[in-house]
């Protein structure tokens, strides 16, 4: 018997992050974005992130909607990163 949707059945990525979506995460974790291009890293502002791409998004799709910013533009191999913030 063949199953169209086979490969949802064989997920080759193990999840990165602890939470699966942005409204998952607790607020006192910075989500740092590192360019897989010139090394430049940025914290994300949650907010505009969960206005862009909606609070439910999941975080490991996030790298791949990034780019990193001019001159570089790079949108490959870029990292995300949690971060906690002291208390
Ligand atoms: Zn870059």
């Amino acid at each position: 018997m063949r199953h169209d949707r086979s490969i949802e059945l064989a997920p080759s990525v193990r999840p990165q992050f602890d939470y699966e979506t942005l409204s998952a995460l607790p607020e006192w974790f910075v989500i740092v974005a590192r360019c897989g291009a010139c090394g430049h890293e940025d914290e994300l502002d949650r907010g505009a992130i969960g206005r862009r791409f909606g609070k439910t998004v999941e975080l490991d799709t996030l790298p791949m909607r990034l780019f990193c910013r001019p001159p570089c533009g790079n949108r490959v191999g870029n990292r995300l990163f949690l971060r906690k913030l002291a208390r």
